[in-house]
């Protein structure tokens, strides 16, 4: 194959990570994310098959990706997951196979994930409280989500990583909980700021609860947060250990931080549409190619056309800012 790596953007960022999505359905309906009701899903004819997907990251890995990360929708609504996982774990220069899953089904797919090769979860958690959830998710679940990080832990993964996503108004009064609950479990936690991805275009600046605001809420309870030095520089979270328990708080604040400089990462959307950026609005057509018989150079081609028109930030905080026009749930958060 003539693909050869590295994939360099614009401005010398090295594109090592791919995320991704692997359906757009999900048994949740977080108002973040999706609409509540008459959901628009993709037909399955156009979802990338496993073998598409597997060809796909094949080619991805010779270009010098190194670290994948399924993601959806929520990825274990997808029939036969566990197979996925075992194809792409055994494609040789993958080093870090990892998922993000709001955890509902995780109780009876975890034990079969982990023996199929997946290493590490980000197992999705905004609040502890059933109607918090509940007006979060639009649905029941916070049980289930429970009994699978359980499941999860029992499974023996590498790591485990707790995800909340930050809402002024509604995460302040759940942030000590899940912070005991992440120590008590011996997992990390992060909390992302809420980004302008809601499939109900209901977002605005002011419900971004910064990272800034839960730090000092933390300190209050917890003691000093000390900074942790970043092993690599692409990794969006900035994290601080409890100098007191030794355990670790993330916060991942794309609105109010960017950190875009740094940005090492490429998607594919469930049905096979590569993007540079979460916020980009234009997407380049893999399955096309795919499904044409392209040879992989053409495909190989087709992702470097898209990592050389990456821009330099998403610009959320800039007046000329446009929206994509796709939800979290359409792209693979
Ligand atoms: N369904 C899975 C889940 O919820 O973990 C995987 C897909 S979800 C789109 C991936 C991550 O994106 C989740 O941690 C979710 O909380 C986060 N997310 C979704 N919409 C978001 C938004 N508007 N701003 C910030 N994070 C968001
Ligand atoms: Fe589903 Fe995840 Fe979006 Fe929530 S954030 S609606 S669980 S895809």
């Amino acid at each position: 194959m003539q693909c050869e790596g590295p994939l360099v953007d614009r401005f010398g960022r090295v594109h090592d990570n791919l995320r991704l999505s692997v359906t757009d359905r999900c048994n949740l309906r977080c108002f973040y994310c999706m609409p509540e009701e008459a959901v628009q899903f993709r037909q399955r004819s156009e979802i990338l098959q496993f073998e598409e997907i597997e060809r796909f990251v094949r080619i991805s890995v010779a270009l010098g990706v190194r670290r994948l990360r399924i993601t959806g929708g929520e990825p274990l609504v997808r029939a036969g997951l566990p197979a996925l996982v075992r194809q792409l774990a055994a494609i040789p220069g993958v080093a870090d196979l990892a998922m993000t899953t709001n955890g509902l089904l995780l109780a009876e797919h975890a034990a079969p994930l982990r023996a199929a090769g997946l290493q590490r979860l980000n197992i999705s958690l905004d609040s502890l409280r059933e109607t918090t959830f509940r007006r979060i998710a639009r649905r029941d679940g916070l049980a289930r989500v429970l009994a699978g990080i359980d499941a999860a832990v029992q499974a023996g993964f590498d790591k485990i990583r707790l995800n909340t996503v930050a809402i002024r108004g509604i995460t302040e009064s759940e942030v000590i909980a899940l912070a005991e609950y992440a120590l008590a479990h011996a997992m990390e936690l992060r909390f992302i700021e809420f980004m302008p991805l809601d499939a109900d275009s209901n977002w605005h600046s002011q419900y971004v609860l910064p990272g800034a605001v839960i730090r000092a809420q933390l300190e209050q309870r917890f003691g000093p947060l000390v900074p942790v030095t970043r092993e690599d520089r692409s990794q969006p979270a900035v994290d601080y250990a409890l100098a007191d328990s030794g355990g670790r708080i993330g916060f991942i604040n794309p609105v109010t931080e960017p950190f875009c400089g740094d940005c090492s990462r490429l998607r594919i959307t469930a049905e096979g549409q590569v993007r540079n950026c979460l916020f980009s609005t234009v997407e380049w057509d893999a399955r096309a190619l795919l499904r044409q018989g392209a040879s992989d150079e053409q495909v190989a081609d087709l992702v470097r056309h898209c990592i050389g028109a990456k821009k330099a930030g998403h610009g959320i905080d800039s007046p000329e800012f446009i929206r994509p026009r796709r939800a979290m749930y359409q792209l693979g958060g």
